[in-house]
């Protein structure tokens, strides 16, 4: 990745978000695409389109018969965090966790934590964390702010208070590793940015089949990407429309950080669509052969099932992740302990492999039509050579 790309990428990633808590992130891809002339608007639920400037626009694409698909790329701008609910008697910040989250080492864990200024950033730790009954996050928590951060005559509203761990710096990169907070979903986020840019960057003024789909709120149930497929505008869509899921999920044995993007043939939900898959899988062949690795990452579910259930064809490609959610589960820097909060890392290769996939899956005259045929072809011919044996 060039340095320019590099620095793209960090200053989105020093950006806090999490579910609900997205303007600071729809700020930067807003400033971004304006900068660069891509279309885009927002959704009534928040969420960024890009590529079209309108939902009439939006409309106009997919309803227009073609035999390219639209590709919709999808990804989410938040990330586990927590908002604040109350300020309590000893002067501390209860707290209320969004989506996964480590469980252990958890108590004394510094926090960040922002609100709608965007120079107000204050810092604390985390005490007295309660879990969900089924144990697999935090539910509830008090931060206790460090000494001389709060002026509690001036204190803000908790509503407008929100935040996530703390770690020494926002993004730190050690050799190709990137360590940051949220790698999941900035680094799908910056990918879609950078597609949509090659794309509309071209010189042919011609209507592109693509749309991005920056969505809200993901960690606690895709609620963005539903709220976007409920509003219905697809339904009359007179053209494939792929759903392309791009995430960030937890290595897993088959999908090691480093050695490229990987296919995914399906979520802790479900498998993707077989046919969709079978184009991804072949131009995953043809543009990073030996650079990308191809499993099923159960490790977490991800939007290509919101898609899915919505009747929509999906796929998706993830980038490995370690310390997935901040679970300390492969260590590293700033680890407070097995399992305890860590910034999540992922490897620079494998972000500019996701680039080249996602840039060629915008090529027009890809098979997705018949993307069996060369092997319904030789299933044939192997039944011939074996028909002797059949009679
Ligand atoms: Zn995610």
């Amino acid at each position: 990745m060039n340095k320019k790309k590099l620095s793209e990428l960090k200053s989105l990633l020093s950006l806090p978000t999490a579910p609900f808590r997205e303007q600071y992130i729809i700020e930067h891809v807003v400033s971004v695409l304006s900068k660069s002339k891509v279309p885009f608007f927002k959704d009534p639920c928040g969420n960024i389109v890009i590529g079209v400037s309108s939902v009439g626009q939006y409309k106009k694409l997919v309803q227009r018969p073609s035999r390219e698909p639209v590709r919709l790329f999808i990804a989410h701008m938040d990330h586990p965090g927590f908002h604040g609910i109350k300020w309590l008697k000893n002067r501390n910040l209860l707290v209320k966790w969004f989506g996964g989250s480590p469980v252990k080492y958890v108590s004394g864990a510094k926090v960040s934590v922002f609100g709608n200024d965007n120079n107000a950033c204050l810092y604390g730790k985390i005490i007295r964390p309660k879990l969900v009954t089924k144990k697999w996050a935090i539910d509830t928590a008090e931060i206790r702010f460090d000494p001389g951060q709060i002026e509690y005559k001036n204190r803000p509203r908790p509503p407008e208070l929100f935040g996530s761990f703390k770690f020494t710096r926002p993004v730190t990169v050690r050799g190709k590793r990137l360590y940051t907070n949220a790698v999941d979903d900035l680094c799908g986020v910056f990918v879609i940015l950078q597609t949509a840019i090659t794309s509309f960057k071209a010189t042919s003024r011609k209507e592109k089949p693509f749309l991005g789909l920056l969505t809200r709120a993901e960690e606690v149930g895709f609620v963005g990407a539903v709220a976007h497929f409920d509003l219905g505008w697809l339904h009359q869509a007179q053209r494939n429309v792929v759903c392309i899921s791009l995430e960030a999920s937890r290595t897993l044995p088959g999908a090691r950080l480093g050695k490229g993007p990987v296919v995914r043939i399906g979520d802790r939900r479900t498998v993707f669509s077989a046919n969709e898959l079978k184009v991804l899988s072949d131009l995953a062949e043809k543009v990073l052969p030996g650079k990308h690795q191809k499993r099923i990452m159960d490790g977490g579910a991800c939007e290509a099932t919101a898609a899915t259930v919505f009747g929509l064809p999906a796929i998706g490609i993830s980038l490995p992740l370690g310390n997935y959610h901040n679970q300390g589960f492969e260590g590293g820097p700033e680890c407070r302990g097995p399992g305890g909060p860590a910034p999540e890392f992922v490897h620079l290769d494998d972000i500019q492999g996701e680039i080249k996939l996602c840039r060629s899956l915008m090529r027009t005259g890809l098979d997705w039509r018949q993307p069996w045929k060369k092997q319904k072809k030789l299933l044939l011919e192997n039944k011939k050579y074996y028909a002797k044996y059949m009679k």
